[in-house]
């Protein structure tokens, strides 16, 4: 996941007092073959906080690296959604690959 995508999962919401940082988060309650998206509130900051583009940046980068909402496979090394893990370090494409069937 490059860091333009990585942008499309991580996201601000402007509210009237705070800043919201949401993160995308999959979850597959309807079935192995229809994931649901949707967006998660994870770090709530008061808006008497500046945020410029350098903590913006850290924000996201701190988030990028959260184990509870992203991974990175072992065998793609690419980073995508947790959602998106059939263990903790192997992505759905890869286990499909090796033969698992969802
Ligand atoms: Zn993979």
């Amino acid at each position: 996941m490059t860091p333009h995508e990585m942008s499309d999962f991580i996201r601000i919401v402007d509210k009237t007092d705070r800043n919201l940082f949401q993160v995308m988060v999959v979850t597959w309650r309807r079935g192995p073959h229809s994931p649901s998206m949707r967006w998660k509130t994870v770090l709530e900051l008061l808006k008497d906080l500046l945020l410029d583009a350098k903590t913006i940046h850290s924000i996201h980068t701190i988030l990028a690296n959260d184990l509870r909402f992203f991974r990175v496979c072992r065998q793609c090394n690419i980073r995508d959604l947790v959602g998106r893990f059939i263990e903790d370090n192997m992505c759905h494409s890869r286990a499909e690959e090796n033969g698992v069937v969802f």
